[in-house]
C-alpha cells in the first residue's frame, strides 16, 4: 500500500472551448498551460503530447519546457506518428534537454527497435 501516487501532468495541444478559451497550439502556450499545472497541482513531471505540429516546432516546445522547468522529468509522447528517421532526428537534437523518456515514438516493435539502435543513451517505452 502507498500513501501516495506519483501523476504527470498532461500537455496536449488543443482547440479553443465554445468560450474562445484554452486553446493550446504553440510552445508559450504549452509553457502556460505547463505553470498553471504545476502551480495549481505540484506535479514533478510533465508528459508532453505531440506528434501534432511539424517535428523541429515540437523540438523548441520541448527546449522551452526544460528551460522553464529544469528540475521537472519531461517526458515527451508523440503517439507513434513518426518516422524512424524522425524520431531518430529528434531524439539526437534533445539529447542535452533531459529527456525522462521517449513513449512511442514510432509505431511496432521493429520500427521502435531501428529507433533504439540508432540512438544508444536513450530511454524508450512502449505501452
Ligand atoms: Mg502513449
Amino acid at each position: 500500500m502507498r500513501n501516495e501516487i506519483p501523476f504527470a501532468g498532461y500537455l496536449f495541444y488543443r482547440y479553443a472551448n465554445e468560450e474562445k478559451h484554452g486553446e493550446i497550439r504553440n510552445a508559450e502556450e504549452n509553457g502556460g498551460f505547463a505553470r498553471e499545472l504545476v502551480q495549481k497541482h505540484g506535479f514533478e513531471t510533465l508528459k508532453y503530447k505531440n506528434g501534432v505540429l511539424p517535428p523541429d516546432e515540437e523540438i523548441e516546445t520541448f527546449v522551452a519546457l526544460r528551460k522553464a522547468f529544469p528540475k521537472l522529468k519531461i517526458r515527451i509522447d508523440p503517439n507513434a506518428a513518426w518516422t524512424v528517421t524522425t524520431a531518430v532526428r529528434v531524439a539526437k537534437k534533445l539529447q542535452d534537454y533531459d529527456v525522462e523518456y521517449f513513449e512511442d515514438p514510432v509505431w511496432g516493435m521493429r520500427s521502435m527497435a531501428r529507433v533504439n539502435a540508432k540512438t544508444p543513451g536513450c530511454c524508450w517505452l512502449q505501452i
